[in-house]
């Protein structure tokens, strides 16, 4: 709520200023009188147009054929992202799955349900945060079967270099107050480092102006139980964080 808050807070000043600015030009122009009926009709449009939401949505749509790179020839469906739009709190992975594919929907294989759970844990549902990911089309091993199980590789630097835009368009869209990237590809891809991820994880770092903290991909935890409470004491660490705010 408080994150909210402070994004209706900031696009006022940003209106209050953008009206200021206007009504100078006019001033200058030498005229001595504006219609305000009409301005604020104007401002209403401007604003709504400019809802998170509607930023999103406009994205996706412009995505929807996008070739960008090998990806897109193979991919069944690509997977935008999914959640709440004005999220403070936002998961990226590496790329989508099978499942991911075959639904256009992010994390809904067995790694996206435990994800599920942690944000359950977190007192959360999933519709309160955002899920995306560093490449938005199945990264294959044989891109010509994409029906196959257990087909799935890291994507590769130009795939990443070609779709990481789309990313940090909709992080500057969201403005969500804390990123939590999920293993390895996505923290070191968003950060441009090759630390490895258990030297990363459980630490914050500064990412566009808010906070990222890496921690282990959900898959990783379905291989090794033992990495879930390195996860569960970097998920408090977020909480913290948020509470602060
Ligand atoms: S992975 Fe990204 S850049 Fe490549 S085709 Fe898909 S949407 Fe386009």
């Amino acid at each position: 709520m408080k994150h909210k808050k402070k994004r209706i807070e900031k696009e006022y000043k940003e209106i209050l200023t953008l009206t200021g600015k206007y009504l100078e030009q006019k001033k200058e122009q030498g005229e001595r009188q504006v219609y305000l009926s009409e301005n604020i009709e104007f401002s209403k449009k401007n604003k709504s147009l400019a809802m998170p939401e509607n930023l999103l949505a406009e994205l996706e749509k412009k995505l929807k054929n996008c070739r960008e790179c090998n990806l897109g020839k193979s991919r069944t469906n690509l997977v935008f992202g999914a959640g709440n739009p004005n999220a403070w709190l936002m998961f990226v992975g590496e790329g989508p799955g099978h499942d991911e594919d075959m639904n256009g929907l992010p994390f809904i294989g067995r790694a996206g349900k435990l994800l599920t759970k942690i944000i359950e844990a977190m007192k959360m549902k999933r519709e309160d945060v955002y899920i995306a990911n560093i490449v938005k089309c199945h990264p294959m091993i044989d891109p010509d079967q994409p029906q196959k199980r257990g087909n799935d590789r890291p994507p590769r630097p130009e795939e990443i270099a070609q779709c990481k835009p789309f990313l940090l368009k909709q992080i500057e869209i969201i403005k969500p107050e804390v990123i939590c990237t999920l293993g390895t590809h996505a923290t070191q891809s968003l950060l441009e480092i090759t630390t490895p991820i258990g030297v990363l994880r459980g630490k914050f770092c500064s990412f566009e102006n808010c906070k990222l903290m890496p921690t282990y991909h959900p898959a990783a935890l379905l291989r090794n139980s033992n990495l879930k409470k390195f996860v569960w004491e970097d998920m408090k660490k977020i909480m913290k964080e948020h509470s602060k705010n």
